[in-house]
């Protein structure tokens, strides 16, 4: 059986006092058994996340990684950096990295394999934009992004992966995907899984749905099928809203 994740994605939110605040304040709080929580935070706030969690069960990612080992790369971090701070997550591909900062599909391949090099997991974005859905290539796009990502990587790999559903016009709008259209998006993905490895891989694999998810969405989308948890911006910054999240999934 696949285990609920709730994963925040902060994006560049939270200075490194305000996630002291958020940290302390959650873990006042006993986290659930039976959903995995996890908390990817800006580069400044790892190391207190990883530090104040430890062997609270929360688990601690980042947004970003650089592929190249290490060297010569201005303002980079590298995976071995992120593992060593004790990542056990990584978002790969989100849409803001690939729109705003040109993050190519074969950057995406790439960071994927050195986040599993070093024994992180990868929650790896794909979605379609709005033009893409009313021109009826939401399912091509996603197949092709998926196909990419994965391109070169493990079977044992990729049962591990994590990969987020999150159609673009759906993020930080407020206009969430139904929990059909969620669960019918999730269920291709899956099936691209299933093609390219096997029907035990596609089964592990973790498929999230991302975009506008609210506490008061939450139970509706958990209850389909393929929907393995969510990741979650703008709902996930208070805790409050987090704790409640982590209680519908
Ligand atoms: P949102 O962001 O929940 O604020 O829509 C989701 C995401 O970008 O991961």
């Amino acid at each position: 059986m696949r285990k609920p994740l709730i994963a925040g994605n902060w994006k560049m939110n939270m200075t490194a006092t305000e996630t002291e605040d958020f940290i302390d304040q959650l873990l006042t709080n006993k986290l659930p058994d039976d959903v995995e929580a996890a908390v990817c935070g800006p580069f400044t706030s790892l190391t207190i996340l990883s530090d104040r969690a430890k062997d609270s069960g929360l688990k601690i990612g980042a947004q970003n990684v650089y592929f190249e080992e290490k060297g010569a790369f201005t303002g980079e971090v590298s995976a071995a950096m992120l593992k060593d701070i004790n990542m056990t997550y990584v978002i790969t591909g989100h849409s803001e990295r690939r729109e705003i900062f040109g993050e190519t599909d074969s950057d995406v391949n790439k960071k994927n394999k050195a986040v599993l090099s070093v024994g992180m997991i990868p929650i790896v974005c794909v979605g379609e934009t709005d033009e893409e859905r009313t021109a009826g290539k939401h399912e091509e796009k996603v197949q092709q992004q998926v196909t990419s990502a994965l391109q070169g990587l493990k079977e044992d790999d990729v049962k591990e992966l994590v990969i987020a559903y999150e159609p673009i016009w759906a993020i930080g709008t407020g206009k969430s995907a139904s929990s059909d259209d969620a669960n019918a998006m999730c269920e291709i993905i899956r099936d691209t899984v299933l093609n390219l490895y096997n029907q035990a891989t596609a089964e592990n694999v973790r498929i999230l749905y991302g975009g506008s998810v609210k506490p008061a969405t939450i139970e509706d989308l958990m209850s389909k099928e393929h929907v393995d948890g969510a990741l979650v911006g703008g709902a996930s910054l208070k805790v409050d809203d987090y704790l409640q999240l982590l209680a519908g999934a």
